[in-house]
């Protein structure tokens, strides 16, 4: 892995477009000149490595961003996303905890105090030809990408160029992803979603990216129409797929049309998946990572999809289950619950000023992901959910949320679900069901046998509550602990 996009250097590549945004775009020979010209003046920042030099970025879902990232990324200068809409207080913390030198922004960008006080370095699509700067080693800072704070506050993970280049080149096996493929996506660019898998991942295969600004279903159609291959979204986005495409013949011919439409960031409901194989023929794949893991497992293009998995290790990720004692499980039954461990070439090198962090975060060199799963017989695996927010402990039995929503989604009255745990006297925690109905208010009662009726008693919630929406993150994720009644 000499060079992070060797497609920006080579003459076959230098007329395709790289990036879209809008109407805005760039060749690979335009992005070579643009990106190169800013990584020459960002490379005279790197300093003797005593003082790590760093820069933020202010990451709005723009094609100036992308500039920013793949320049700094050329230059060697690790670059700290930063979430536009962030607030007061957490970009307080990643100011101090990542101490940028200068902010790289889109030309009048308004920067809040706090990255307003830093160097500024406006980015634009102008640049000259020269040569490209010397790329550094395979273990030296990429990223620093802070995590989606759907547990607790955003821990800074330090991505090295290693594990970018091995997650990128893992799913090129996986999903077969070739020069030939257009990729669409609507995500926001300072997670690794949007921003590594997204748009940096056209950019090493030499394929294209085009963005589509807002997630909408129209934009969606028309570039499935005009040439787009693939898509990227998370679940809520397939959500409202799944909504529209039985009313939408054109929507549905873009996605039938389509070589591969992926999932992640959060659980992908089997109900939704289903709506949208009955209305199309595709089955959408599933794929499951994290900050600190880049890309852990996946549906593969050319293997069995089976809805409510993320299917099989990727290339040169070793995936274990281990019991909560700290014991491997070794049989492949489909139900003995385990935290997923993982060790390979994808992982985070460690939180940034967080040794305490880091340490607990790793059990003999593999890394605990804090997620829990089964594993069927041929390895597909089944997440469960978060050992801290999805394992419910009630009645002597643990039980993982996601199966007791996905259960709920395919109750006619229910649009969306989350289910979690609260303390009760008898059964040490009891289930709770957040509802946001789909029209008219379904009754408690029914809900209740519908899930006893589907999975088992012991998984009935006890108590239901009606919402007029779920909480969540900019990823679409659900933020169970701001559900509490
Ligand atoms: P924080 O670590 O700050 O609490 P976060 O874990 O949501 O936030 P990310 O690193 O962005 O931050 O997300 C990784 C997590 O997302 C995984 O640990 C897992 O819980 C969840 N996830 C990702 N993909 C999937 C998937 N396909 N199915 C279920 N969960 C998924
Ligand atoms: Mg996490």
């Amino acid at each position: 892995m000499s060079v992070l996009f060797p497609a920006l250097q080579e003459k076959s590549t230098q007329a395709k477009q790289a990036l879209r945004f809008g109407d805005r775009a760039l060749t690979y020979a335009e992005l070579a000149e643009v990106a190169g010209t800013l990584a020459r003046e960002l490379r005279a920042l790197r300093g003797t490595g005593e003082t790590p030099v760093r820069v933020a970025v202010w990451a709005t879902a723009t094609i100036e961003t992308s500039v920013a990232v793949v320049a700094a990324l050329l230059a060697g200068v690790p670059a700290v996303p930063v979430n536009p809409k962030i607030g007061e207080r957490e970009l307080a913390h990643i100011v101090t905890d990542s101490s940028p030198v200068r902010v790289l922004a889109e030309p009048g960008a308004e920067l809040p105090a706090g990255l307003r006080e830093l160097h500024r370095t406006d980015v634009t699509l102008t640049g000259s030809a020269g040569a490209l700067p010397d790329e550094p080693g395979p273990e030296s800072p990429a990223l620093i990408v802070y995590t989606s704070g759907t547990t607790g506050p955003p821990k800074g993970v330090v991505l090295p160029r290693r594990a970018i280049a091995e997650t990128l080149d893992a799913l090129e096996d996986a999903w077969q992803w070739s020069a030939e493929d257009v990729l669409v996506h609507a995500l926001p660019l300072f997670h690794v979603h949007g921003l590594i898998l997204g748009v940096l991942g056209p950019l090493r295969r030499a394929a294209e990216v085009r963005h589509l600004g807002r997630f909408a279903t129209a934009p969606l159609t028309e570039e499935l129409a005009n040439g787009a291959t693939m898509m990227f979204g998370v679940p809520t986005m397939y959500h409202r797929i799944a909504a529209e495409v039985q009313d939408d013949p054109a929507l549905r011919d873009a996605l039938a049309g389509a070589r591969l439409l992926v999932s992640g960031s959060a659980a992908l409901p089997v109900h939704d998946h289903e709506r949208i194989t009955a209305a199309t023929g595709q089955q959408v794949v599933e794929r499951y990572g994290m900050t600190e893991t880049l890309m852990n497992t996946s549906v593969r293009a050319d293997g069995e999809r089976r809805p409510g998995t993320v299917g099989v290790p990727l290339r040169g990720v070793e995936v274990r289950l281990v019991e909560e004692n700290g014991t491997p499980i070794e049989d492949s039954d489909g139900e003995t619950v385990g935290e997923i461990q993982v060790r390979g070439a994808n992982l985070f090198t460690e939180y940034l000023n967080r040794p305490d962090a880091t340490a607990e975060a790793f059990v003999d060199g593999w890394f605990r992901t804090g997620d829990m799963a089964v594993r069927d017989a041929d390895g597909y695996l089944r997440i469960v959910g978060r050992k801290a927010t999805d394992l419910i402990k009630s009645g002597g039995y643990k039980i993982g949320a996601g199966e007791i929503e996905n259960a709920l989604l395919e109750h006619p009255g229910v649009s969306e679900a989350a289910v979690t745990g609260e303390p009760d006297p008898d059964l040490g925690e009891r289930i709770v069901a957040w509802i946001v109905p789909s029209g008219a208010r379904p009754d408690e009662l029914e809900l209740a046998d519908h899930v006893s009726r589907l999975l088992a008693p012991h998984k009935r919630p006890r108590v239901v509550h009606f919402v007029d929406a779920l909480p969540r993150n900019d990823m679409g994720k659900v933020l169970k602990r701001a559900l509490h009644a």
